[in-house]
């Protein structure tokens, strides 16, 4: 609560702000809650892609078929799935 720090989600770049944030409301968690298991562990790729496209069509109101297309985007981007598509 008293950081100034804000760390991103490994797999999806989400800001995590709070301890919620991060998967099982661990603050050292390396990955956010939607991209990794409770234990931290993080998802499979076509689970995480599913999970952010699911976020972008409830926050961003995309249709289901372009989110998972700027999910598949996003991913490619980050650092935990660097070499894989
Ligand atoms: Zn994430």
């Amino acid at each position: 609560m008293t950081t100034e720090l804000c760390r991103s989600c490994g797999s999806c770049g989400f800001p995590m702000r709070t301890p919620d944030d991060h998967a099982g409301g661990d603050p050292d968690a390396e990955y956010c809650s939607t991209c990794a298991e409770a234990s931290g562990t993080l998802k499979p790729y076509d689970e995480v892609v599913q999970a952010n496209a699911d976020y972008l069509v409830r926050e961003q109101g995309v249709d289901l078929h372009a989110a998972r297309t700027m999910a598949r985007a996003l991913l490619a981007s980050m650092p935990a799935w660097q070499g894989r598509r």
